[in-house]
C-alpha cells in the first residue's frame, strides 16, 4: 500500500498520512463485502433497523469529534461540521424506519398469488467526492444497508478521515464485519475497480460530471446500475418584484457557503434589469460582511478551499474577469480565496458558464420572465437553483420551467434527508435522500405461486 498525506487546508500542515489501498486490496474488501451480503441481506427487519439506529445513536455521540475532524482534513466552518455529522445521524435515522417499511405488491391474477419483492442488489460501490465527505457518504450508505446491501466505500483522496471513523463507529455499533468498509485509495484505482469487479452490483458515484461520464460507461459493460450526482451551475432569478433586501441578503450564503465548493452553489445571479443596480447595491455590504476566517472559530462562515491546486484553478477565472465586489480573507499559510462577486458580460463568459467550485458568483441582469428562465436552462447543467418573487403564480411558472431537480422560492435551501435530492440533464442520474432513495439500492422481483395444485 501506499501512502497518501492528508492536508489541513487552513493551515497547509499535513494532518496524517493514510495508507491507500491497490487493486488486489479493493478485490478483497469487495470479496469479503459479497461474503458478509450473504448474512447481512438476511437480518431480521427489526434488527437490521436496530443496528441502524444504533450507528445512528453512536454517530451522535461522537458528533463533536467529527466535526472536529471534518475542520481539520476539509477546513469546513465548525458550525458546518456539526450539521454534517448530525446529518449522518440523521440519514441514518431516517432509513433506520426502512427495512421494516420495504414492502413489495400483492397483485391480482388468475389461478394464483402475485406478489413482488424489493430484492437487495449486492455490493454497492460508493465513489465519494471531497467537498461533503460525511453527508454525500451517508446519503449513499444508510440507505444501501437499510436495503440489505453490504457497502464498500472510496472516500475522496483529500478527504479520508471522516470516512475512516464512520466505519470503526458502524463497527463499535454493532454492525458485522464486511457489511460496511471504507477504502481509500485513487479513483483511477479503487473507483475504477468498483465500476469493473463484477461482485459491486451498483455504483453510487457523486463527483464531476466528466469522471461521471466515465463511470456511466464503464457500469454499461455489466449492466451495473449507477447513481450519478454530478456538476452544477446554478442559478438564483430575482424578479423586480421581489423582496430585494432578504434576496441580497441570503445570496452570499447560497454561493460562499462551503467555499462555495458545493454542487448545489448559486454561482449565476439573474437580477431582472429594472432593479439590476438597487440589488447590487444591497448585495455589496453583504458581501463584505461575509466572515471568511479560521474555520475552527464559531463566528466563521466560509474557510479556506480544499487544496492548493483548487486555488489555482478558482483564481484563473478571477483573474479574466471583472471584479464587482471582493470581500477579505486571511493571508498567509492555507488556501484562502476572498467571496467575490463577477460581472458577466454576456452567456458566453467562461465564469458564467463553467462550474468554478470556488467563492464566485457572476451576475447578469435580465428582462422579463421568458428570458429569466431561458437564460437558467442555458447550460448543461440542471442541479439546484433559487426564484425570488412575491407573485406566486409566477413562482410555479418558473418553477415548472427550471430545468433543475431542487428549486426553492423565496430562499436557497435544496437539502432536506427527508426530500429527493439530485440533478437532471447533466447534474446526475436518480435521485437520493427521501422516500425513494431506498429502492434505488434494489431490484423488483415478481413471483407467481400457482395455488390450483
Ligand atoms: P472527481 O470526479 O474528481 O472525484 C470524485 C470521486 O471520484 C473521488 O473519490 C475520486 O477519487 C473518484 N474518481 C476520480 N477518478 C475516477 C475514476 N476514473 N473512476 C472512478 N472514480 C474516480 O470530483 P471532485 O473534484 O472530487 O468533486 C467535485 C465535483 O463533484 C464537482 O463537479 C461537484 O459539482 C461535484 N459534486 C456533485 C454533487 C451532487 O450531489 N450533485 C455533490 C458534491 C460534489
Amino acid at each position: 500500500m501506499s501512502g497518501y498525506s492528508v492536508i489541513n487546508p487552513a493551515t497547509g500542515a499535513v494532518v496524517e498520512t493514510i495508507p491507500m489501498a491497490g487493486v488486489e486490496e479493493a478485490d478483497a474488501a469487495i470479496e469479503t463485502a459479497a461474503k458478509a451480503f450473504e448474512t447481512w441481506r438476511h437480518v431480521a427487519p427489526g434488527d437490521r433497523a436496530r443496528l441502524l439506529r444504533r450507528f445512528a445513536a453512536t454517530v451522535d455521540a461522537h458528533a463533536e469529534e467529527l466535526a472536529a475532524l471534518e475542520v481539520r482534513n476539509a477546513g469546513h466552518t465548525i458550525g458546518n461540521a456539526r450539521w454534517e455529522a448530525g446529518n449522518v445521524r440523521d440519514v441514518l435515522d431516517y432509513y433506520a424506519g426502512a427495512p421494516e417499511r420495504l414492502s413489495g405488491r400483492q397483485i391480482p391474477v388468475a389461478g394464483g398469488l402475485d406478489v413482488t419483492f424489493h430484492e437487495p442488489l449486492g455490493v454497492v460501490g460508493l465513489i465519494v467526492p471531497w467537498n461533503f465527505p460525511m453527508p454525500i457518504a451517508a446519503w449513499g450508505f444508510a440507505p444501501a444497508l437499510a436495503a440489505g446491501n453490504t457497502v464498500v466505500l472510496k472516500p475522496a483522496e483529500l478527504t479520508p478521515l471522516t470516512a475512516l471513523r464512520l466505519a470503526e463507529l458502524a463497527l463499535e455499533a454493532g454492525l458485522p464485519e464486511g457489511v460496511f468498509t471504507v477504502l481509500p485509495g485513487r479513483g483511477d484505482v479503487v473507483g475504477t475497480r468498483f465500476v469493473t469487479h463484477p461482485a459491486v452490483r451498483k455504483v453510487c458515484f457523486t463527483g464531476s460530471t466528466a469522471v461521471g461520464k466515465r463511470v456511466m460507461a464503464g457500469c454499461a459493460e455489466q449492466v451495473k446500475r449507477v447513481t450519478l450526482e454530478l456538476g452544477g451551475k446554478s442559478a438564483s432569478i430575482v424578479f423586480a418584484d421581489a423582496d430585494l433586501a432578504e434576496a441580497a441578503a441570503a445570496a452570499p450564503g447560497a454561493v460562499f457557503d462551503n467555499a462555495g465548493q458545493d454542487c448545489c452553489a448559486r454561482s449565476r445571479l439573474l437580477v431582472e434589469r429594472a432593479v439590476y443596480d438597487d440589488f447590487l447595491a444591497l448585495l455589496e455590504p453583504a458581501v463584505r460582511a461575509f466572515r471568511t476566517e479560521d474555520p475552527r472559530l464559531e463566528t466563521a462562515q466560509m474557510g479556506p478551499l480544499i487544496s492548493g491546486k483548487r486555488h489555482g484553478v478558482v483564481k484563473a477565472y478571477v483573474d479574466d474577469a471583472e471584479i464587482l465586489t471582493q470581500a477579505t480573507a486571511p493571508d498567509g499559510d492555507g488556501f484562502w480565496f476572498p467571496p467575490t462577486v463577477l460581472r458577466a458580460t454576456s452567456t458566453q463568459d467562461r465564469h458564467w458558464r463553467e462550474e468554478i467550485f470556488g467563492p464566485v458568483v457572476s451576475v447578469l441582469p435580465f428582462d422579463g420572465e421568458d428570458e429569466a428562465v431561458r437564460l437558467a436552462n442555458d447550460t448543461a447543467y440542471g442541479l439546484s437553483g433559487s426564484i425570488w418573487t412575491r407573485d406566486l403564480g409566477r413562482a410555479i411558472r418558473v418553477a415548472r420551467g427550471v430545468e433543475a431537480g431542487n428549486l426553492s422560492v423565496n430562499s436557497n435551501s435544496s437539502v432536506r434527508h427527508w426530500t429527493p435530492f439530485g440533478g437532471m440533464k447533466q447534474s446526475g442520474l436518480g435521485r437520493e435522500l427521501g422516500p425513494d432513495a431506498l429502492l434505488a439500492f434494489t431490484d423488483v422481483k415478481n413471483v407467481f405461486i400457482n395455488t390450483t395444485i
